[in-house]
Protein backbone atom coordinates (compact mmCIF):
# COMPACT_ATOMS: atom_id res chain seq x y z
CA UNK A 1 0.00 0.00 0.00
CA UNK A 2 0.95 3.75 -0.97
CA UNK A 3 2.78 6.02 1.91
CA UNK A 4 2.42 9.04 3.35
CA UNK A 5 1.28 11.57 1.00
CA UNK A 6 2.19 15.57 2.77
CA UNK A 7 0.63 18.67 1.37
CA UNK A 8 3.24 21.98 1.77
CA UNK A 9 1.05 24.89 1.04
CA UNK A 10 2.40 28.25 0.51
CA UNK A 11 2.77 31.38 -1.51
CA UNK A 12 6.42 30.62 -2.52
CA UNK A 13 7.14 34.14 -2.84
CA UNK A 14 10.06 32.96 -3.58
CA UNK A 15 10.45 29.50 -2.23
CA UNK A 16 13.73 29.35 -0.04
CA UNK A 17 16.33 27.06 1.87
CA UNK A 18 13.73 27.07 5.38
CA UNK A 19 11.06 25.24 3.22
CA UNK A 20 13.15 22.90 1.69
CA UNK A 21 14.76 22.43 5.18
CA UNK A 22 11.28 21.82 6.65
CA UNK A 23 9.87 19.80 4.00
CA UNK A 24 13.09 17.07 4.43
CA UNK A 25 12.72 17.29 8.35
CA UNK A 26 9.17 16.60 7.64
CA UNK A 27 9.79 13.51 5.29
CA UNK A 28 12.35 12.02 7.57
CA UNK A 29 10.52 12.38 10.74
CA UNK A 30 7.32 11.38 9.99
CA UNK A 31 8.20 8.93 7.28
CA UNK A 32 6.90 10.71 4.34
CA UNK A 33 6.66 8.80 0.90
CA UNK A 34 6.74 12.65 -1.22
CA UNK A 35 5.82 16.21 -0.21
CA UNK A 36 3.53 18.04 -2.78
CA UNK A 37 4.29 21.93 -2.70
CA UNK A 38 1.57 23.83 -3.80
CA UNK A 39 1.90 27.42 -4.65
CA UNK A 40 -0.78 29.47 -4.10
CA UNK A 41 -3.07 31.46 -6.14
CA UNK A 42 -4.43 34.23 -3.45
CA UNK A 43 -3.81 32.97 -0.25
CA UNK A 44 -6.38 33.30 1.77
CA UNK A 45 -4.32 34.75 5.66
CA UNK A 46 -2.34 37.31 3.98
CA UNK A 47 -2.18 40.37 1.95
CA UNK A 48 0.81 40.44 -0.44
CA UNK A 49 1.34 43.35 -2.43
CA UNK A 50 4.41 41.64 -4.07
CA UNK A 51 3.14 38.48 -5.04
CA UNK A 52 5.19 37.46 -7.91
CA UNK A 53 2.95 36.11 -10.97
CA UNK A 54 2.28 32.28 -10.10
CA UNK A 55 4.17 31.30 -13.33
CA UNK A 56 7.36 32.44 -12.03
CA UNK A 57 6.52 30.87 -8.02
CA UNK A 58 5.81 27.63 -9.76
CA UNK A 59 8.98 27.71 -12.38
CA UNK A 60 11.08 27.84 -8.74
CA UNK A 61 9.49 25.99 -6.75
CA UNK A 62 9.90 23.41 -9.63
CA UNK A 63 13.77 24.52 -10.16
CA UNK A 64 13.64 24.14 -6.08
CA UNK A 65 12.53 20.45 -6.05
CA UNK A 66 15.03 19.10 -8.71
CA UNK A 67 17.30 17.00 -7.22
CA UNK A 68 14.88 15.80 -4.31
CA UNK A 69 13.29 13.22 -5.97
CA UNK A 70 10.52 12.99 -3.04
CA UNK A 71 9.72 16.69 -4.03
CA UNK A 72 7.17 16.79 -6.55
CA UNK A 73 5.63 20.53 -7.74
CA UNK A 74 1.91 20.56 -7.64
CA UNK A 75 -0.08 23.55 -9.73
CA UNK A 76 -3.84 22.44 -8.48
CA UNK A 77 -4.19 25.46 -6.60
CA UNK A 78 -3.13 27.88 -9.31
CA UNK A 79 -5.50 26.16 -11.49
CA UNK A 80 -8.31 26.29 -9.64
CA UNK A 81 -7.71 29.98 -9.22
CA UNK A 82 -9.86 32.10 -6.48
CA UNK A 83 -9.21 31.72 -3.00
CA UNK A 84 -6.70 29.02 -1.93
CA UNK A 85 -8.44 27.42 0.92
CA UNK A 86 -6.38 24.56 2.06
CA UNK A 87 -10.03 22.49 2.65
CA UNK A 88 -10.08 22.57 -0.64
CA UNK A 89 -6.79 21.00 -1.54
CA UNK A 90 -7.68 18.36 1.07
CA UNK A 91 -10.99 17.26 -0.59
CA UNK A 92 -9.26 17.49 -4.13
CA UNK A 93 -6.11 15.11 -3.16
CA UNK A 94 -8.60 12.85 -0.90
CA UNK A 95 -10.84 12.32 -4.25
CA UNK A 96 -7.62 12.55 -6.27
CA UNK A 97 -5.48 9.37 -3.79
CA UNK A 98 -8.56 7.82 -2.21
CA UNK A 99 -7.69 6.23 0.78
CA UNK A 100 -3.94 7.78 0.64
CA UNK A 101 -2.88 9.02 4.47
CA UNK A 102 -2.36 12.60 4.37
CA UNK A 103 -0.23 15.29 6.80
CA UNK A 104 -0.32 18.57 6.09
CA UNK A 105 2.96 20.90 6.55
CA UNK A 106 2.80 24.15 8.66
CA UNK A 107 5.51 26.49 10.16
CA UNK A 108 4.75 28.42 13.36
CA UNK A 109 3.04 31.18 12.03
CA UNK A 110 0.48 29.24 10.02
CA UNK A 111 -0.17 26.76 13.24
CA UNK A 112 -0.72 29.45 16.16
CA UNK A 113 -3.55 30.80 13.43
CA UNK A 114 -5.37 27.49 12.31
CA UNK A 115 -8.23 27.46 14.57
CA UNK A 116 -9.08 30.54 11.87
CA UNK A 117 -8.94 28.48 9.01
CA UNK A 118 -11.59 27.83 7.05
CA UNK A 119 -13.44 24.93 8.12
CA UNK A 120 -10.48 23.59 10.20
CA UNK A 121 -11.58 20.71 12.11
CA UNK A 122 -12.68 19.04 8.64
CA UNK A 123 -9.34 20.09 7.48
CA UNK A 124 -8.04 18.25 10.79
CA UNK A 125 -10.34 15.22 10.51
CA UNK A 126 -8.71 14.35 7.04
CA UNK A 127 -5.01 14.86 7.71
CA UNK A 128 -2.00 14.83 10.50
CA UNK A 129 -0.66 17.96 11.21
CA UNK A 130 2.85 18.83 10.86
CA UNK A 131 4.46 22.03 12.16
CA UNK A 132 7.88 23.33 12.71
CA UNK A 133 8.87 26.07 15.24
CA UNK A 134 9.80 29.12 13.50
CA UNK A 135 11.45 31.00 16.28
CA UNK A 136 12.95 30.17 19.35
CA UNK A 137 10.93 32.55 21.50
CA UNK A 138 7.80 31.15 20.82
CA UNK A 139 8.49 27.16 21.49
CA UNK A 140 6.52 27.09 24.43
CA UNK A 141 3.11 28.60 22.86
CA UNK A 142 3.29 26.40 19.76
CA UNK A 143 4.09 23.48 21.92
CA UNK A 144 0.93 24.83 24.27
CA UNK A 145 -1.11 24.98 20.61
CA UNK A 146 -0.26 21.76 19.25
CA UNK A 147 -1.44 19.86 23.35
CA UNK A 148 -4.65 21.40 23.28
CA UNK A 149 -5.18 20.10 19.72
CA UNK A 150 -4.11 16.38 20.71
CA UNK A 151 -6.39 17.57 23.60
CA UNK A 152 -9.32 18.02 21.69
CA UNK A 153 -8.67 14.66 19.80
CA UNK A 154 -6.62 15.47 16.30
CA UNK A 155 -3.13 14.57 15.48
CA UNK A 156 -0.89 16.98 15.77
CA UNK A 157 3.27 16.38 15.28
CA UNK A 158 5.93 18.82 15.78
CA UNK A 159 9.11 18.11 14.59
CA UNK A 160 12.10 18.66 16.82
CA UNK A 161 14.46 20.43 14.30
CA UNK A 162 15.94 24.07 15.36
CA UNK A 163 14.05 27.22 14.40
CA UNK A 164 15.59 28.94 11.53
CA UNK A 165 14.61 32.41 11.38
CA UNK A 166 14.30 32.71 7.70
CA UNK A 167 11.32 34.56 5.46
CA UNK A 168 10.51 35.03 1.69
CA UNK A 169 9.72 38.52 3.08
CA UNK A 170 13.53 39.17 3.94
CA UNK A 171 14.26 37.54 0.98
CA UNK A 172 12.42 40.07 -0.92
CA UNK A 173 14.18 43.01 0.94
CA UNK A 174 17.29 41.83 0.74
CA UNK A 175 16.89 41.46 -3.18
CA UNK A 176 15.17 44.60 -3.62
CA UNK A 177 17.71 46.45 -1.89
CA UNK A 178 21.42 44.63 -2.49
CA UNK A 179 21.67 42.67 0.67
CA UNK A 180 20.57 39.36 -0.14
CA UNK A 181 23.08 36.98 2.14
CA UNK A 182 23.96 34.41 0.77
CA UNK A 183 23.13 30.37 1.21
CA UNK A 184 19.18 31.45 1.64
CA UNK A 185 18.12 30.37 -1.64
CA UNK A 186 18.89 27.29 -4.01
CA UNK A 187 21.32 28.82 -6.84
CA UNK A 188 19.08 28.35 -9.67
CA UNK A 189 16.02 29.83 -7.96
CA UNK A 190 18.49 32.98 -7.43
CA UNK A 191 19.79 33.01 -11.18
CA UNK A 192 16.10 32.51 -11.99
CA UNK A 193 15.19 36.02 -9.83
CA UNK A 194 18.01 37.66 -11.18
CA UNK A 195 16.90 36.62 -14.89
CA UNK A 196 13.35 37.85 -14.91
CA UNK A 197 14.26 40.57 -12.73
CA UNK A 198 11.63 39.93 -9.68
CA UNK A 199 11.59 41.89 -6.68
CA UNK A 200 13.62 44.66 -7.61
CA UNK A 201 11.12 46.19 -6.65
CA UNK A 202 10.28 47.94 -9.49
CA UNK A 203 6.59 46.84 -10.16
CA UNK A 204 6.96 43.91 -12.66
CA UNK A 205 5.03 42.13 -9.71
CA UNK A 206 1.64 42.74 -9.01
CA UNK A 207 -0.15 40.57 -11.76
CA UNK A 208 -0.45 36.89 -10.66
P1 LIG B 1 6.54 35.60 3.73
O1 LIG B 1 7.75 36.12 4.42
O2 LIG B 1 6.32 36.16 2.35
O3 LIG B 1 5.28 35.66 4.59
P2 LIG B 1 7.28 32.82 4.29
O4 LIG B 1 8.75 32.80 4.37
O5 LIG B 1 6.51 32.74 5.57
O6 LIG B 1 6.78 34.04 3.41
P3 LIG B 1 5.44 31.04 2.90
O7 LIG B 1 5.51 30.67 1.47
O8 LIG B 1 4.34 31.91 3.34
O9 LIG B 1 6.88 31.64 3.32
O10 LIG B 1 5.48 29.72 3.79
C1 LIG B 1 4.93 28.48 3.42
C2 LIG B 1 4.97 27.59 4.66
O11 LIG B 1 6.33 27.38 5.08
C3 LIG B 1 4.25 28.18 5.88
O12 LIG B 1 3.60 27.14 6.58
C4 LIG B 1 5.38 28.77 6.70
O13 LIG B 1 5.08 28.84 8.07
C5 LIG B 1 6.50 27.76 6.44
N1 LIG B 1 7.82 28.36 6.59
C6 LIG B 1 8.38 29.36 5.86
N2 LIG B 1 9.63 29.64 6.26
C7 LIG B 1 9.90 28.79 7.29
C8 LIG B 1 11.03 28.60 8.16
N3 LIG B 1 12.12 29.34 8.05
N4 LIG B 1 10.94 27.63 9.10
C9 LIG B 1 9.80 26.87 9.23
N5 LIG B 1 8.72 27.02 8.46
C10 LIG B 1 8.74 27.96 7.50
Amino acid sequence: MSGRLAIFGGTFNPIHKGHIRLAQAARDEMGLERVLLIPTWTPPHKESPDLAPSQHRLAMCRLAAEGHPFLEVDDLEIRRRGRSYTIDTVEELGRREPGRELVLIVGSDMLLTFHQWRRWREILERVTLCAACREPAIQQQVEDYARRLEGEGYRCRLLTLPPLQLSSTQIRRGIADGTLPPGWLDDKVEAYIREHGLYTGKKEEGKR
